[in-house]
């Protein structure tokens, strides 16, 4: 399953907006917040973390965008965000959502991928291939897996059912 470490030009673009920042010490501990329907991927892997900026000595901006419009996890996140920077001596935290440019699965890092991988959940891809033996026959069983972007998948060979993450 080579195509997991492919870098996506929008990944790479956002890895190269990150490593120009001037806060590095935010980002790192954004890091430690987790998607809560994926939660071993977190914000910046995913793609839901677009920026943060510090205003201040202790006062921060951090741009998120949601997976998909109306994700009601958006609100866990933006908790969760706010509890991580407070908890690092970041005591006033501006949330922002943002709606444009809308988040896609192109968005997500290779380390995200792997982390789907490692929980059985197949992440986007042209093919959908079965997260336990790499197999592409594979078919759905259900639009609708375990929520509203994933889809319930089944493999052909191993016969094992898995979530996959729905290109979007
Ligand atoms: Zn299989």
């Amino acid at each position: 399953m080579q195509h997991i470490s492919v870098v996506t030009p929008e990944y790479a673009a956002r890895r190269a907006m990150r490593a120009n920042s001037d806060c590095p010490q935010l980002w790192s501990t954004l890091d430690t917040v987790f998607d809560p329907e994926l939660p071993q991927v977190t914000i910046w892997d995913l793609g839901i973390l677009v920026d943060v900026q510090q205003l201040g000595a202790r006062r921060c901006k951090v741009v998120v965008s949601p997976t998909y419009s109306g994700c009601p996890a958006i609100d866990v996140i933006s908790e969760d965000i706010v509890s991580a920077l407070n908890s690092a001596g970041v005591k006033q935290v501006e949330v922002a959502v943002s709606l444009s440019p809308a988040w896609s699965t192109d968005l997500i890092s290779p380390a995200g991928k792997a982390a789907m991988l490692s929980q059985g959940i197949a992440p986007p891809d042209k093919s959908v291939n079965c997260p336990q033996c790499g197999s592409e026959h594979t078919s759905v069983i259900s639009q609708f897996g375990s929520t509203a972007c994933k889809a319930l998948y089944k493999c052909n060979d191993c016969l094992e059912p898995f979530d996959y993450f729905k290109e979007f």
